[in-house]
């Protein structure tokens, strides 16, 4: 185990770009020790000036449909530019399986050695909210550290989708064609939230059916107005493993951010976003603090066992421990 540094270390280190203390800044994030939590968001808040330089982009699809490849390659594309890029994941099944299918080591092993490039799995064992607590204060870190492209990546299960999109400026869902959107896992919701669509695997037996799939998502997506942005979510076709469609991709992206820094409205999605993120941790903190005061653990079974039995209406258990939970304060 390292010794912790100070604040001051930490903070220049990472502001020299040292990718070492910026590892072990974000190993503080993931502690749950409170004296390094305090540290490290004493830190990230000194290092907020020197934040939001980034296009944070979301990237999102079921397992199976290219991403670590597509990664892979756009960052490439990105690193041959001499940009800097780093790779954050939200593993919504890390907390049940307490390792994680996407942070094993194997995964985008080119990009992992490229000096342009940081990648950091996910903390293992965390809830997928206190996943994306970590997360965000991470991007900060790595904007500070000096990384221009930020990608904030996770398996489309549902819920996993809806925190990425709120921490990032672009978010692009990846799909496969010839997989129905139920097999896909996609609900209408997911679609709705997606800048862009990229259709993978765009090759060989599959490049027609590729074609075929982006004319449908397109004509689908026809269905929905564009909001409050003004932006018509393109659907695109790509095979990373080609390399065709990913610098294409790329500059759709660096477009809409273009735009939407004209429009202003990046500024009002991101200032958004930390509002929202204010009114999580509210909720988070009080609930925490509910579950962990004593008085409230100590009355919570038979409190249980009354509702069980039908003694109890759960709002009046509710009611009676949150009182508790107050007059203990
Ligand atoms: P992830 O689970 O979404 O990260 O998907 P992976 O990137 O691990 O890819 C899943 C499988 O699809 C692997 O066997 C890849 O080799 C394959 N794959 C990924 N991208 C492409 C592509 O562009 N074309 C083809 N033909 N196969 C691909």
């Amino acid at each position: 185990m390292h010794k912790r540094l100070s604040l001051d270390e930490y903070r220049d280190g990472i502001l020299a770009g040292n990718r070492v203390i910026l590892s072990r800044a974000i190993t503080l994030i993931e502690s749950h020790l409170p004296q390094d939590k305090t540290l490290a968001q004493n830190l990230v808040e000194q290092l907020l000036p020197n934040t939001g330089n980034s296009i944070r982009i979301g990237i999102t699809g079921v397992p199976g449909v290219g991403k670590s490849t597509f990664i892979e390659a756009f960052g490439k594309s990105i690193t041959a530019e001499n940009r800097k890029i780093a790779v954050l994941a939200i593993d919504p099944t890390s907390q049940i399986t307490k390792g994680s299918i996407m942070g094993d080591k194997t995964r985008m092993e080119e990009l992992a050695h490229n000096p342009l490039a940081y990648i950091r799995p996910t903390p293992a064992g965390d809830s997928l909210g206190g996943v994306a607590n970590k997360t965000r204060e991470t991007i900060l870190l790595c904007e500070a550290a000096g990384f221009e492209i930020i990608i904030v990546e996770t398996v489309g299960v549902g819920q996993s989708e809806t925190l990425v999109k709120s921490m990032v400026d672009f978010f692009l869902l990846l799909m496969l064609a010839g997989a129905g959107d139920e097999l896909q896992g996609i609900k209408r919701g997911i679609i709705e939230m997606a800048d862009a669509i990229a259709i993978t695997k765009a090759d060989g037996n599959n490049l027609q059916a590729s074609k075929n799939a982006r004319l449908e998502y397109l004509h689908a997506l026809h269905l929905y107005p564009s909001g409050i942005n003004n932006w018509q979510t393109p659907v695109m076709t790509c095979s990373a493993i080609n390399n065709k469609g990913i610098n294409e991709i790329w500059e759709t992206i660096q477009s809409y951010i273009k735009k939407m820094k004209l429009s202003g409205f990046l500024e009002q999605n991101r200032q958004q976003q930390n509002i929202e993120w204010l009114y999580t941790f509210i909720r988070q903190t009080l609930e925490n603090d509910f579950f962990n005061n004593s008085v409230v653990i100590e009355k919570f079974a038979g409190i249980k066992e009354k509702i069980s039995s039908g003694k109890m209406l759960p709002i009046h258990g509710a009611k009676e421990l949150l009182k508790y939970a107050k007059s203990a304060d």
